[in-house]
């Protein structure tokens, strides 16, 4: 019988974890063996005690998790001294952030470690329960929305009253993507009036189905790669997107920026002349601050103060914000995509590399790199 071990995740700010009781059954229904690290689900509120009540085994260290292994799911790539633990012919499965972690990728080969990389999971309908990227995302955005509502020295919604009238707070999201269509969402249920921009075109049909204004600026040539992520602007789009998105700013009680570009350094949007521009007590959220950041001077997990009172917030593991349900979303995509590859005769994991899914984000396996970008 194959087992399955999710660790206890070891960063600071990580709050989720890589298994949920309600897939510890649904493993053992597909006939694998599941062991948790104790305290895996103590941030996320599962307790030990969940995890056996649904059929896990609770290994009381990392090592004696990982020597018995042949599938690890963690939420975070390994640290090295974790990685050592790991045995040959594992199958590895975690966001890894493959573009920047070479020397990861290099190790995870070299030990003959089976690697699956969370963000290469194809953008494709069919893998859809299996994206892990989106169901993060989807929850930060909405988190971005609740934080700043928390931090705001005023409501989001329009009030009548006969002591007065309130006006509706303004939002402007820079960046609809997952996490962004989620930020305009929560936006207008709680009552803002929401603008925003996407250097996608595509994007302004979505932006408008949720109620919300898009801001139309003309950068010449834009677009999309076929997976659906932006393309680089050039420093001119860039400067000009940059104008025109200082009006949008000056008139939001909170800007929430959520643009990356996928494998690179999430463009700087919002300069300090831009937030010069804004209101004294304005909320700004940078979404994209752990890959770069798209406003200047914004910090991983601070909360800076300009001269002008316009305070920048650049949450570290915003997808962590609500723990309980990240893990759930979480350990339902880790569970479809062993289910989707599971020989259910062999009772074990297929590596069919024909497959558009697994070539996808398969990293590592047999000793090499076998991810067609990640080789040379
Ligand atoms: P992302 O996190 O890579 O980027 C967030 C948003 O920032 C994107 O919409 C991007 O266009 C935008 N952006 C980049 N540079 C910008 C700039 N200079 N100014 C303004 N905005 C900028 O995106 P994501 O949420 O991971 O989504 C990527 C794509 O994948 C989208 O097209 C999305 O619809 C698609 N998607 C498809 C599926 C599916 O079909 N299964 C699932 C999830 C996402």
């Amino acid at each position: 019988m194959k087992r399955l071990f999710a660790p206890t995740e070891t960063h600071p700010a990580e709050t989720r974890a890589a298994i949920a009781p309600v897939t510890v059954k649904k493993l053992i229904d597909l006939g694998i063996e599941v062991l948790v690290q104790t305290g895996a689900g103590k941030k996320s509120d599962y307790s030990d005690q969940d995890y056996s009540d649904a059929g896990a085994t609770i290994v009381a260290d990392a090592k004696s998790g990982y020597d018995q292994a042949d599938i690890v799911t963690r939420v975070r790539k390994p640290e090295p001294v974790e990685l050592a633990q790991v045995k040959a012919g594992t199958l590895h499965i975690s966001f890894l952030d493959p573009f920047n972690e070479k020397e990861l990728i290099n190790n995870l080969a070299k030990r003959e470690i089976a690697s699956i990389s969370l963000e290469m999971i194809p953008r494709s309908t069919l893998a859809q329960k299996m994206d892990a990227l989106s169901s993060q995302a989807n929850l930060a955005g909405y988190a971005a929305v609740t934080m700043s509502a928390d931090r705001m020295t005023k409501i989001l919604p329009m009030m009548m009253t006969p002591s007065g009238t309130i006006s509706p707070a303004r939002y402007f999201i820079i960046g609809v993507g997952v996490a962004g269509l989620q930020a305009i969402a929560t936006a207008k249920r709680l009552g803002a009036r929401v603008e925003a921009f996407d250097t996608r075109p595509v994007v302004e049909e979505q932006v408008k189905s949720l109620g919300a204004k898009f801001v139309k600026v003309d950068l010449g040539e834009m677009g999309q790669t076929d997976q659906g992520y932006a393309k680089e602007l050039t420093p001119e789009q860039l400067e000009k997107q940059r104008l025109e998105m200082a009006k949008a700013c000056a008139r939001a009680d909170v800007v929430i920026t959520t643009a990356k570009l996928f494998g690179r350094k999430a463009p700087l949007i919002l300069n300090q002349e831009v937030l010069d521009q804004m209101q004294p007590g304005s909320i700004l959220i940078d979404l994209a601050v752990e890959s770069g950041g798209n406003i200047e001077g914004s910090k991983v997990g601070d909360e800076v103060v300009t001269e002008k009172g316009v305070r920048i917030i650049g949450p570290e593991n915003l997808e962590g914000y609500y723990p309980k349900d990240a893990t759930l979303m979480l350990a339902s995509n880790f569970y479809n995509l062993i289910e989707h590859f599971w020989d259910t005769e062999a009772k074990d994991f297929k590596y069919d590399i024909e497959d558009e899914i697994l070539s996808g984000c398969l990293i590592t396996k047999g000793g090499t790199i076998v991810h067609e970008k990640f080789k040379s």
